[in-house]
């Protein structure tokens, strides 16, 4: 072929190597800067897509994520009760955009594991993150617990199914803040204890943040009693929060266990 001459190949082979070198570059992890870099859950910026874009996310790829379906759970007759020193909390809610968040005045806490967690902020899925057999519930919450001293996370998950008014939630849905970092404040208080099931079993697991940086550092506790709220009630947070559940990971060989009473 006299296409090919010796004047195409040579800038040929160059540009071959420049390709090479750009396509390299994401496989060396040379990511960007996570600063200003929005995360979604669908599309060229969603879960499938988390860990390549930008260099603090890259624990997303990781093999201890979350959530998980649980399933196949070893009951476990060493583990007992979760231990909730609540008191009670203004209401403090924020748009987080992917999430509606409230968070929760200081001096409330669990103990896991020997260890003191206190309890920031609890935010809802809707649906839920965590599965059960493969099924899914349309809410979930999550209760966000950190050990000041190690950093650690111990995060409740409570699902919610469709059913009877939550009274709780009712004091809420009407001042669901619309959009993007809009608060709501007031001096009603309330106690996260009334948003949880009555019935203290839980499965546990080793995981970690459900969205990006997705870090590995969260002992979750997902309860295995649901509360109800109405779909009316669930509505009004999946109409602010959009679709904003992370598909289960893997288990990478990951043990669930389980406390029954
Ligand atoms: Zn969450």
């Amino acid at each position: 072929m006299t296409f090919f001459t010796k004047n195409f190949l040579l800038p040929s082979f160059a540009l071959f190597m420049l390709f090479s070198f750009v396509s390299c570059k994401g496989d060396d992890k040379t990511l960007p800067s996570c600063e200003g870099v929005t995360y979604e859950y669908e599309g060229v910026d969603g879960p499938e897509h988390w860990s390549e874009l930008c260099v603090d996310y890259t624990d997303c790829g990781g093999k201890v994520q979350s959530p998980v379906d649980i399933t196949g759970a070893i009951d476990d007759a060493a583990l007992s009760a979760i231990p909730r020193t609540y008191a009670a909390s203004g209401t403090h809610i924020v748009n987080k955009g992917h999430t509606i968040q409230f968070n929760y005045d200081g001096g409330s806490t669990i103990t896991v594991n020997g260890e003191v967690y206190e309890l920031l902020q609890f935010h809802t899925h809707t649906h839920s993150e965590h599965t059960v057999g493969g099924v899914s519930a349309p809410m979930e919450i999550h209760f966000v617990h950190k050990n000041a001293a190690t950093g650690k996370l111990a995060v409740i998950g409570v699902f919610v199914e469709e059913g009877a008014e939550n009274a709780v939630l009712e004091h809420f849905v009407h001042h669901l803040p619309a959009t993007l970092d809009a608060k709501y404040d007031a001096a009603d208080t309330f106690n996260a204890l009334d948003l949880m099931p009555a019935d203290q079993d839980y499965f546990t697991y080793a995981g970690s943040l459900t969205t990006p940086p997705c870090s590995e550092i969260v002992t979750w506790i997902v309860m295995e009693h649901h509360i109800e709220a109405t779909a009316a009630q669930i509505h009004d947070f999946e109409a602010l929060e959009h679709e904003n559940a992370r598909p289960v990971q893997a288990l990478e060989g990951r043990t669930i266990k389980h406390h029954k009473s």
